[in-house]
């Protein structure tokens, strides 16, 4: 067998190096490091992929955010509500711009945000709205952008989990996450669903004339070179992870149903299982499983995430502090709630390996360990 890790990216990289080797060669030719022709290349063919107007390409995931954030003119003081039960890039970059984050609960079965707390949240000075598709479940967005009309906010999509995953209405239209809210933001880290070879991200909106502004904050707020009209950042996606990021786009969908075979064995395997629940997957989400995240119940964490560490078997805890309990949010007096799912949650979650060369003797190998921790 071979030796499992969380995500197998030599694996994957194998099985399309030569083709990723020659565009990586092509670009070191081009010497067009920089917002070379693969990057239009790239974004043209993810917008047409994920079905959204504009396709904004920038450094990394968490500058998405922030380009989003300064692109809807979003000034000190005002209030952006997010999930406290996410990655620490959705909430820092609200504190970085001196925004205010204010967190919410999030469903103890989606892990995604709870639009009655989203609702309970929101204030005079509410100005954003950020929920995260976490694990690759999609958030319940029907319902947040219902709220979020009623009180005229505009939601941004932290999607960096979720690349590729749909959301079902209930009249059976589908949209992609990451495009239903005024904009939506991604990662190409390279443990993403669609994964760079180093860092890279992406915002995708519909509105021109937000698409515009951005395109100019990312660009140290130029739309002329050397005339710059607001005050911007240097946020690029590299050539080199552009070329890449094009080849790997058109096995996208063959990564996601890879995954998807994965959680299946994982959830025949462990649904029976006391003391465990499998993801729960809504009808209105098309899980991708960036993560495969049990929760426990009754059942010693650290001693399971050691033993199976002494058989080879890595598991992870997305993530151990919640925002509401991060230090450096101490300042701001809406971490002062009490969001007891949140909590319950973070001591209970652990991730198991899932990715898209994961194979079924490793699967069987991992539940058998799981198994016998629980029985013996
Ligand atoms: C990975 C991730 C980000 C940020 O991505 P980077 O490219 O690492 O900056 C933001 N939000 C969530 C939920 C993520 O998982």
């Amino acid at each position: 067998m071979r030796p499992i890790q969380m995500v197998d990216l030599k694996q994957q990289y194998h099985k399309i190096k030569s083709e990723v080797d020659e565009a990586v060669i092509a670009v070191l030719e081009s010497v067009a490091f920089i917002n070379g022709k693969p990057v239009q290349d790239f974004a043209e063919h993810l917008s047409t992929y994920i079905g959204s107007k504009h396709v904004i390409p920038c450094a990394n995931g968490t500058d998405a955010l922030q380009i989003t954030m300064m692109g809807l003119g979003l000034q000190p003081g005002d209030e952006v509500i997010t999930p406290s039960f996410t990655y620490i890039a959705t909430t820092e970059v609200i504190a970085l711009l001196g925004l205010t984050p204010v967190f919410v609960e999030v469903d103890p079965k989606t892990f995604c945000m709870d639009p009655v707390s989203l609702e309970n949240a929101i204030t005079g000075k509410t100005r954003a709205i950020v929920p995260v598709h976490l694990y690759g479940h999609a958030a319940p967005m029907a319902e947040i952008m219902t709220i979020a009309a009623k009180h005229g906010i505009p939601v941004i999509e932290d999607n960096a989990q979720a690349i590729g995953g749909t959301y079902r209405y209930d009249n059976g239209t589908r949209k992609k996450t990451g495009t239903i809210g005024i904009a939506g933001t991604t990662s190409f880290f390279p443990s993403k669903n669609l994964g760079g070879y180093g860092d890279g991200g992406a915002i995708f909106t519909d509105d021109d004339d937000l698409a515009e502004k951005m395109k100019m904050i990312a660009n140290h707020g130029q739309r002329k070179r050397y005339y710059h009209d607001i005050v911007g950042c240097n946020s690029r996606l590299d050539t080199l992870q552009a070329a890449i990021l094009d080849i790997k786009l058109k096995y996208l969908d063959r990564y996601i149903a890879a995954r998807k075979t994965a959680a299946d064995y994982y959830d025949r395997a462990l649904t029976t299982v006391p003391g465990i629940t499998v993801p729960f997957r809504a009808l209105y989400s098309d899980h991708v499983f960036h993560q495969y995240t049990l929760i426990l119940d009754g059942i010693d964490r650290d001693g399971l995430n050691k033993f199976l560490a002494e058989k080879g078997i890595p598991s992870m805890i997305y993530y151990p502090v919640p925002g509401h309990r991060q230090k450096m949010f101490e300042g701001f007096d809406t971490t002062k709630v009490s969001l007891p799912v949140t909590d319950w949650l973070t001591e209970r979650v652990i991730s198991l390996p899932i990715h898209t060369e994961l194979d079924e003797d490793q699967q069987h190998y991992i539940v058998s360990a799981i198994r016998e921790y629980i029985n013996q």
